[in-house]
């Protein structure tokens, strides 16, 4: 009789604490009707920022790329290529192929950015990238060559054309001052000159555009990119006459989104956990990017920490103890809970990665930690499949057609890293655009091709940079 009572007080204790568990998760899990909600929002603040008279007050930027067409296949010549802005830096030698034989080779070398740089000032930051394109000048053995240079800067920038772009703010983890209303391309420039070398900047091209342009290569039906990495976006053509800001009614223009800065207004507040305000307040731009933070591998582990910690805090977890670790920010890299989640993982397994974390857990802990994980992961792979699934349904508005067939071009670490994150992203999108059917491309190397391809492009068209 005593070890029947004993039985049901453990019973008892294990169905109260999946009460407090499921409790903290409940706000994680979204119902069709409010990822529904979440696109018609999205699509609100996609026609806010093409209109004139909102676009500068739109939390969605909409700016114009000025990349006007996709690659046609009789682009070649040797490009450099910088990549910046996502998970590493890296500098690159982009050979193009044109003809019956076309083929892009590429070369390339990762440096490393300090956070003392990526935080610094705006020239120590400029004067590194310079340094790190002269040992790759060296490294290669094309010291002297002035090649045409395609810069990909993964952040919001207003263009006047395709080699200006002005930042609007940092994103991500950095946050170099006096940069944010100037000119990169200057910056850049005036950095190469203090080293006394030439080079011929062309380009400056956003991730997704690099990416969207990639897959255009191989695709001509590719006219979305999408990033769901370190940061998330997404570009598309868009017809000219719905961009009102850019003069000319012919033809169509890539569109950056910038919807990172989605829910900025306060539109999606009501799907926002304590949780993603902690991570908002704990960041470096507190109050900006709410869907980026909600959807992008530099967040997620965040919030799986404030969660973790708030179990703990229950006696949920850990056996209530917050450790040391617990306490670090920015633990949980992409990578880690791309492991976590992984269904091939036994529990063992899952025990030893937050054993290397520096969390001890017991068999029970590694199943919640695990079961935390999928909870924010899923609804970052849903929220971006509802934003994606406003873009696919303007494009077929767009088209007029009942029915629209599209490619959409895709890098990042999430997409490729997460065992299930492409999947519910694409799952969503099917379930919320059902008119619309959607190919997912991956890019192999979006930044750096397609920077290299766009260059080549504006080379062609207008001829610019050579000065
Ligand atoms: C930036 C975008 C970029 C995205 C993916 C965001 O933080 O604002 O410009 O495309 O990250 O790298
Ligand atoms: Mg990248």
């Amino acid at each position: 009789a005593k070890g029947a009572a004993m039985v049901t007080a453990v019973a008892y204790r294990l169905a109260a604490q999946r009460k407090q568990i499921d409790a903290v998760l409940a706000p994680f899990l979204l119902s069709l009707e409010t990822l529904r909600d979440v696109m018609n929002k999205m699509r609100t603040e996609l026609e806010y920022g093409l209109k004139r008279e909102t676009q500068d007050r739109a939390t969605v930027k909409m700016l114009p790329t000025y990349v006007c067409g996709t690659p046609d296949g009789t682009e070649k010549g040797k490009y450099l290529a910088l990549d910046l802005g996502g998970t590493n830096f890296r500098v690159l030698l982009v050979k193009i192929r044109s003809g019956r034989r076309r083929s892009v080779r590429m070369y390339n070398k990762i440096f490393a950015i300090p956070l003392e740089i990526m935080q610094g000032t705006g020239e120590e930051l400029f004067d590194h990238i310079v340094q790190c394109i002269a040992d790759f000048l060296e490294y290669m053995g094309i010291k002297g060559a002035r090649l045409p240079l395609g810069f990909t800067f993964s952040f919001p920038c207003r263009q006047a054309s395709i080699d200006k772009g002005t930042l609007v703010g940092w994103t991500k983890g950095f946050k170099a001052t006096d940069c944010e209303g100037e000119d990169v391309v200057d910056m850049l420039r005036e950095a190469i000159r203090r080293r006394n070398f030439d080079l011929d900047i062309v380009a400056v091209v956003n991730d997704t555009v690099g990416t969207m342009m990639t897959c255009g290569y191989e695709d001509p039906n590719c006219e979305i990119g999408l990033i769901a990495g370190t940061g998330s976006n997404v570009c598309y053509m868009e017809d000219m006459k719905n961009i009102e800001i850019v003069e000319g009614n012919e033809g169509k223009m890539c569109i950056n989104t910038e919807w990172g800065g989605f829910g900025d207004n306060g539109c999606i507040d009501n799907i926002r956990t304590k949780y993603d305000k902690e991570v908002d307040e704990g960041s470096l731009n507190a109050g900006k990017q709410r869907y980026e933070k909600m959807t992008s591998g530099m967040y997620l582990g965040e919030i799986v920490r404030q969660i973790l910690i708030d179990l703990t805090k229950q006696g949920l977890l850990f056996r209530g103890q917050i450790s040391e670790s617990l306490r670090k920010r920015g633990i949980f890299e992409t990578k880690f809970l791309s492991q976590i989640e992984s269904d091939r993982l036994a529990l063992l397994q899952v025990r030893r990665i937050l054993q290397q974390l520096g969390l001890d857990s017991t068999c029970e802990d590694s199943i919640i930690v695990k079961e935390v994980c999928g909870a924010v992961s899923r609804r970052a792979a849903q929220l971006c499949g509802a934003g994606l699934a406003a873009i696919v349904e303007k494009k077929r508005e767009n088209r007029g057609v009942e029915h629209l067939q599209i490619t959409v071009g895709v890098d990042g670490t999430l997409y490729k890293l997460h065992p299930h994150f492409s999947r519910v992203l694409q799952e969503t999108v099917r379930e919320l655009a059902p008119r619309c059917d959607v190919t997912f491309m991956l890019s192999e190397d979006g930044s750096g091709k397609g920077a290299a391809l766009i260059t080549a492009v504006a080379k062609r068209l207008h001829n610019v940079g050579q000065k």
